[in-house]
């Protein structure tokens, strides 16, 4: 099938699905007589070439009494929504200069694109250092902190290890034991060199490879939102693939709030809701993609060190941050990490917060989620963490 018709079937697929979850999600207020009925869809369609995207749908929010004005993508692989509150209709143009800086970060960063950065690094592992953009050279010297941080449970250099699982692929399978060695083998982000004066990153042995699948979505985020409030816009709900990072509060003063998703249910089913303002949200999770072999379950959160799917009881971290791109690898590194340890670290850092779910239905929430997060879901339990004294 034509690659632009497959996405677009996608898309249209997802929108449906998701139509319904983002508004959950998001809470945004407006009762279903306001909400946009297909007719009343707005046409503010993009001159964006290339980019599977919806028109504008425009609707009065009741509480707020405020315009909000949403329109969908599927770009990073991924369905996107982004929802602006205004004092009118916010025009396509401002829509299309979005969902083109999602599609530049998609050009730079994406290992399926041959002509990316990331993929040219790849290309040069062992070879030789690769010239980058400062945005791309500042991704990757974030990748390597968290790779520090967690002594290298997360690892941008996994790139091997998920090409083979191909996890979220129709390719997925498990792999044999000498090929994960193999794989391992050429992981270490201590051998991801940078040279900051030259802005150059070179993979130092060959068959080495990138993947920033775990950190990028939070940095694209951020700078969604920086455009965003660079347009004069102060309320805004930005959700990259359910990293769901805010831009001010309400325009009544009220804190968004944001459903956190029941790992075992279906895509609208939510754990819990959490108040937040200014913050991201972002979910990692056994739940998001997987596949089933001889009645097991493979999941896509691979540990550096085993070769497989982690496996800690955990089904999904949710990090609160300030910056997206900060959730986003600490979702990742925090899974990884598990409970406990993953608890504590979180506890040490200022202005971060995060909510644990386990397989048993239990949640734990660090101190700060106290005051923002409500349980709505009776098959969970929110229990009290207990450092281990083991
Ligand atoms: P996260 O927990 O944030 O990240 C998990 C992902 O990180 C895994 O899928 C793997 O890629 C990687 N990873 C696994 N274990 C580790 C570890 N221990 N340390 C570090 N990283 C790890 N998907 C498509 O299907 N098609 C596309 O064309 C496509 N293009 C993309 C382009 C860009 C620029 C980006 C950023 C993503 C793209 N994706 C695409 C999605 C991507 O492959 C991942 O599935 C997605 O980023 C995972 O995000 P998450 O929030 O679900 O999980
Ligand atoms: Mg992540």
């Amino acid at each position: 099938m034509n690659k632009r018709i497959e996405k677009s079937i996608q898309f249209l697929w997802i929108l449906t699905l998701n139509m319904v979850v983002v508004f959950i999600l998001v809470g945004c207020g407006a009762n279903s007589s306001e909400r946009a009925s297909a007719n009343e869809v707005k046409n503010g369609q993009s001159n964006t070439e290339g980019i599977v995207r919806s028109a504008s749908t425009v609707v009065k929010d009741s509480k707020t009494n405020r315009v909000i004005t949403s329109q969908d993508s599927f770009q990073i692989g991924t369905y996107i929504k982004i929802s602006i509150y205004s004092d009118k209709e916010v025009p396509a143009i401002q829509f299309d200069r979005i969902f083109e800086e999602i599609d530049q970060f998609e050009k730079l960063i994406s290992k399926n694109i041959t002509t990316s950065e990331v993929s040219m690094i790849n290309e040069n592992a062992g070879k030789a250092p690769v010239k980058v953009s400062s945005d791309i050279f500042e991704l990757i010297q974030m990748g390597i902190q968290y790779g520090e941080i967690s002594s290298g449970g997360f690892d941008i250099s996994i790139g091997p290890l998920v090409d083979l699982w191909g996890i979220g692929s129709e390719g997925a399978h498990v792999p044999t034991e000498s090929e994960i060695q193999e794989a391992l083998s050429k992981i270490d982000y201590r051998n991801i060199l940078l040279n900051e004066t030259d802005q150059t990153v070179f993979l130092k042995e060959e068959g080495m490879s990138l993947d920033l699948g775990a950190i990028a979505k939070g940095y694209i985020a951020d700078q969604v939102k920086t455009l965003i409030q660079e347009e004069g816009h102060q309320s805004a709900i930005i959700n990259l693939g359910g990293n769901v990072l805010t831009v001010g509060h309400k325009p009544n003063s009220e804190a968004w709030s944001i459903g956190v998703r029941d790992p075992k249910g279906e895509n609208k089913d939510i754990v819990g809701i959490l108040k937040l303002q200014d913050n991201s949200i972002v979910s990692s999770g056994t739940y998001e993609r997987f596949f089933v072999e001889d009645g097991k379950r493979y999941h896509h959160i691979l540990n550096p060190k085993t070769g497989y799917p982690e496996e800690n009881h955990l089904q999904s971290v949710s990090i609160i941050s300030e910056k997206s791109v900060v959730g986003d690898a600490l979702s990742t590194t925090v899974f990884v990490m598990g409970l406990q340890a993953g608890y504590a670290y979180v506890e040490s850092l200022d202005q971060v917060d995060a909510l644990f779910i386990m397989e048993d239905g239990s949640i734990y929430g660090t101190s700060g989620t106290k005051s923002v997060f409500s349980l709505t879901n009776n098959n969970y339990n929110l229990k009290e963490f207990v450092f281990s004294t083991k």
